[in-house]
């Protein structure tokens, strides 16, 4: 159903699976805002599902449901087919992590009797979006004695949330005659953490105070957090949005949305002729880079345990079983917003509300970076979608030269498998709440399940 509203002449079954399936969705979002979090629920959701861990298994055979985890950041499940793992899998991967603040290393200050935590972003952001909102922590401090504990501050109603502070209009004139990149600086993301003076403590009580807290919460001295990984997000669930509840807003959408549909299509997939695989990775808003990101070995390493386990031990099964492979970059794409139409070229965008959308490439300056997909692989998508009556559209990142972006696509693409980036259509992407429209959400887990089944 190529180009189609998914509304027009809708079944009212249809709409009720529409709405059914995105109150998982809303409750995954909830739940996972970073991307240990994210490997936390899928994981949760994978062993309901009947999957296990690879080392729970002593041999592999078709119809097996076998996962591994790279560092609590970057989950792999694959469902095993009745052909040999050599003659290709049906590969969805989407990513987990998501653009926010990450505090320094060396965080905590005091000024003018208010303590506060610096932080560096990560990804793209708009910097200005993240003042005035009501923010919360999330992450671990690791310890030298090798523990670790969980830092999780913002989410419940009886929680305290941060913030970054602004200007008050009154005295903001210089601040308004800035341009949007550079009036809010990086440098001033710093999150205030407290007020209230620990008694007894002359410089830097206030400091001292929270740092008081921190040992009484976590156990935790200041020098841990050198070694903490804690994420500064906005605090808040994901809600319904529209007054026909029509779409989702939420954090961390991007790309969230691609990681929980093409989780649940394959958790949902009886066993297949080939093998079926779910990778959700860390690292793609900063390059998919490190040992958890999309460019790391462990992808590979998996599939070679897989043969292993399967008696395959000849190199050249897993040269085979990639090359032979089809992949969809599950990834969300710009849709159309009425308020910014000029950066979209409307007959090659994404719309609200049309389905999957497949980018064909995406990266900028003549398609710069672009995995550029084959067209044979396109006619093989649209032969599957519409047998299965699922609506799919195609769309570009923004008009030519207006800009671009990235996703996993170019990186699969190298060991020669057959990859396009398809995912859902995203209104104010990279913001701290981004929109999706439900349709789309379903359509794109419709479209994964068509894939891999
Ligand atoms: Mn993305
Ligand atoms: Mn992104």
């Amino acid at each position: 159903m190529y180009q189609k509203n998914v509304w027009e002449g809708i079944s009212a079954q249809k709409k009720q699976a529409i709405f059914d399936f995105n109150e998982g969705y809303k409750s995954f979002l909830s739940a996972a805002k970073t991307e240990r979090l994210a490997v936390r629920e899928a994981e949760k959701l994978a062993r309901a599902a009947g999957y296990k861990r690879f080392d729970e298994y002593k041999t592999l055979k078709a119809g097996d449901k076998v996962y591994f985890i790279n560092r609590e950041k970057n989950i792999i499940l694959y469902l095993i087919g009745k052909k040999p793992v050599s003659e290709g899998m049906n590969i969805l991967g989407a990513h987990i992590d998501s653009p926010r603040l990450d505090l320094k290393q060396n965080p905590l200050y005091e000024s003018k009797g208010l303590a506060l935590m610096d932080t560096h972003y990560y990804g793209g952001v708009k910097k200005y979006q993240y003042v005035t909102l009501p923010l919360a922590l999330h992450g671990v401090i690791c310890k030298k004695d090798g523990t670790k504990v969980e830092v999780s501050v913002g989410e419940k109603d009886d929680e305290p949330v941060l913030g970054i502070g602004d200007l008050l209009p009154h005295l903001a004139q210089e601040q308004m005659k800035g341009n949007a990149a550079t009036f809010i600086e990086g440098e001033k993301l710093d999150v205030t953490v407290g007020s209230i003076p620990l008694d007894g403590e002359e410089k830097d009580a206030v400091k001292a105070n929270v740092l008081k807290i921190l040992e009484e919460k976590y156990g935790a001295c200041e020098e841990d957090l050198m070694s903490a990984e804690i994420e500064v997000v906005p605090a808040g669930k994901a809600r319904d949005y529209g007054l026909d509840r029509s779409m989702v807003m939420s954090y961390g959408q991007d790309d969230r949305v691609c990681a929980y549909t093409s989780l649940i299509a394959l958790l949902d997939t009886p066993t297949p002729e080939y093998t079926a695989c779910c990778e959700l990775v860390d690292k793609e808003e900063i390059g998919s880079v490190g040992a958890t990101g999309a460019q790391s070995v462990f992808f590979e390493n998996t599939v070679a345990e897989l043969l292993n386990k399967m008696g395959e031990t000849n190199y050249i099964a897993l040269k085979r079983a990639m090359e032979n492979s089809k992949m969809l970059s599950s990834d969300v794409s710009a849709a159309l917003d009425p308020l910014y139409t000029s950066v979209s070229d409307e007959n090659n965008c994404a719309k609200i509300n049309y389905g999957v959308v497949f980018n064909k490439y995406t990266g900028s300056r003549g398609k710069s970076g672009a995995n550029d997909a084959m067209p044979e692989f396109i006619a093989y998508l649209r032969k599957i979608l519409d047998d299965d009556g699922v609506y799919f559209q195609t769309g570009e990142l923004g008009k030519v030269d207006a800009g671009g972006g990235g996703t996993i696509a170019y990186i699969l693409a190298k060991y020669n498998m057959l990859v396009i980036d398809a995912g859902v259509p995203v209104l104010n992407m990279h913001a701290p709440w981004e929109v999706t429209a439900k349709a789309d959400v379903y359509e794109a887990y419709l479209c994964y399940k068509s894939f891999i089944k």
